[in-house]
């Protein structure tokens, strides 16, 4: 559990699926590997029960019956039980689904938004570009960028708010990373990580032991990541921009070393399991 200012910040992952080590880590990956969907939960002084994703449920299965969007089902095979879901574990924590306030969207893939419909009261967060492209996007097209739009819930644009509406944007002058910083306090904010998904979300808290970089999935595996290891080419068939991924990458690695102190996760990096709550 991560504490900062009265923020209690804790992990869960609700399911996995599973693909080839090599497309992790072309060099030396070997076998299969389970991608956990990891999502955080966070109790906010001034916004209450937010959600940061919310991991896998049984809507993956319905949302994916059918061509085109079955081949999704086919390229990332999908495990989940009922009681790993978010609405489940979240009940045995107290919380019922009508007490989430806010679901921040850190990017439109399946495995981080399929539990959407579980907490009719929320609000949900994205950025402009994300949001954008839900739009935009239909059929094969939404699905070749990882896009279920059966998963959102049917009154979704009316309850859609836009991050840059509520918070203040500013640019890390030394790593580049655009981060979202609220206006009326601080203790959390979001960063920008384009590539592997357009508009993709990740969130910075500082805290007394150390600050954490929650980067969802600007990359697979911690241990590659710090290598400067990039994922198999065969990513680009999916991923929104390979150039803006890299450059992510970089920008996340100058940010590091200009904040040693900062911890940085990553939503399927085995490594973000010891952190997990309900771990595996
Ligand atoms: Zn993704």
């Amino acid at each position: 559990m991560v504490q900062s200012s009265k923020i209690e910040i804790k992990f869960f992952a609700s399911g996995y699926c599973t693909a080839h080590a090599r497309v992790v880590n072309p060099k030396s990956g070997n076998g299969m590997t389970r991608f956990f969907a990891v999502w955080a939960l966070i109790k906010h002084p001034e916004l209450g029960i937010m959600l940061f994703d919310a991991g896998y449920n049984s809507e993956f299965y319905k949302a994916t019956k059918t061509w085109p969007e079955r081949l999704y089902r086919w390229a990332t095979p999908v495990d989940v039980k009922e009681e790993e879901t978010a609405k489940v574990i979240l009940a045995k924590e107290g919380i019922a689904p009508e007490a989430v306030n806010y679901f921040v969207i850190s990017h439109f893939h399946g495995d981080h938004i399929c539990a959407m419909k579980d907490f009719p009261s929320a609000k949900f967060l994205c950025t402009v570009a994300a949001l954008k492209q839900v739009k935009e996007l239909n059929g094969f097209s939404a699905v070749r960028k990882g896009i279920l739009k059966n998963l959102l819930p049917i009154d979704f644009f009316e309850r859609v708010i836009l991050l840059e509406d509520i918070y203040s944007v500013t640019i890390d002058s030394v790593s580049k990373l655009k981060f979202y910083v609220p206006f009326h306090f601080d203790g959390l904010r979001f960063v920008e990580l384009p590539g592997h998904a357009r508009g993709m979300l990740g969130f910075y808290i500082k805290t007394e032991e150390h600050d954490l970089l929650y980067a969802t999935d600007a990359s697979w595996d911690k241990t590659t990541f710090l290598n400067k290891i990039l994922p198999s080419p065969i990513v680009k068939l999916f991923f929104d921009s390979w150039k803006d991924f890299k450059q992510t990458n970089e920008n996340l690695l100058r940010f590091l070393t200009e904040n040693p102190k900062t911890e940085i996760l990553f939503t399927h990096c085995p490594q973000t399991l010891k952190h997990v709550k309900n771990a595996f």
